[in-house]
């Protein structure tokens, strides 16, 4: 790579949002994407809720008590927290930061207060909201996972829809009709937002850079 290529390759991380009602097909859709691109990071978020079987402590979550959540939080740990479904989640403020700074993308799997504060707290984070096909097909896909109590569905339909009321504030969407189609169109724009110039220091600080680089004469 010559100076001036790497130059211009210095990017800051991208932060990437994905939110969706619970049942829309997330987890599978992050799980595809991350096999595009390997390289990206996945925000591992703290949460009070008991594990489900199947689910890694470090992995899915990092299970903890109330009260370590709270001393967490106290020490300004959290990037953003917030009560979903009854229990309390929290994105640590730390990974984020150093993926950022390192110019490594990070995906957070958050819900829509999280997305909110998020986007305040870093302005060029991309947020994407992911919709089942139909209301219909979600709630068929809730009352068939089979992991949660009829009570716990009936809240999740609730938050699903206050949640797609909130997709104004989002930058894209997606519909999953068919999971293969939603994960182009979530490709395409991982591909398209690492080229936003506001995320390459040189061309954002120095007007001149390009001119520079390119030995062009700089305009006015
Ligand atoms: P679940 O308990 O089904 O894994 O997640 C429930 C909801 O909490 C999902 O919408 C998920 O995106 C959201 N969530 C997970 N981690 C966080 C977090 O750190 N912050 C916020 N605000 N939401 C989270």
């Amino acid at each position: 790579m010559t100076r001036s290529s790497r130059t211009l390759a210095e990017r800051e991380g991208g932060i990437f949002i994905l939110s969706a009602p619970s049942g829309a097909g997330k987890t599978t859709l992050i799980s595809r994407l991350l096999k595009i691109f390997p390289e990206m990071l996945l925000s591992v978020s703290y949460t009070t809720r008991p594990r489900r079987p199947g689910e890694v402590h470090g992995r899915d979550y990092f299970f903890v008590g109330k009260e370590k959540f709270a001393v967490m939080r106290a020490r300004r740990g959290f990037a953003e927290w917030a009560r979903v479904h009854g229990a309390l989640y929290g994105t640590p403020r730390s990974p984020l930061d150093r993926s950022v700074r390192r110019g490594r993308d990070i995906l957070l799997d958050i819900d829509v207060q999280g997305a909110r504060k998020i986007k305040k707290l870093y302005p060029r984070a991309v947020s994407i909201f992911l919709l089942p096909p139909s209301w219909q097909e979600l709630e068929k896909r809730l009352a068939g996972r089979g992991t949660d109590r009829r009570e716990n569905i009936r809240r999740r339909l609730e938050n699903a829809r206050r949640e797609i009321r909130a997709i104004v504030r989002y930058d894209y969407f997606l519909v999953n009709r068919q999971i293969g189609e939603a994960l182009a169109s979530l490709k395409s724009i991982v591909v398209a937002e690492r080229q936003r110039i506001s995320r390459y220091k040189a061309l954002r600080r120095q007007r001149s850079a390009l001119s520079r680089i390119y030995g062009l004469k700089a305009d006015g």
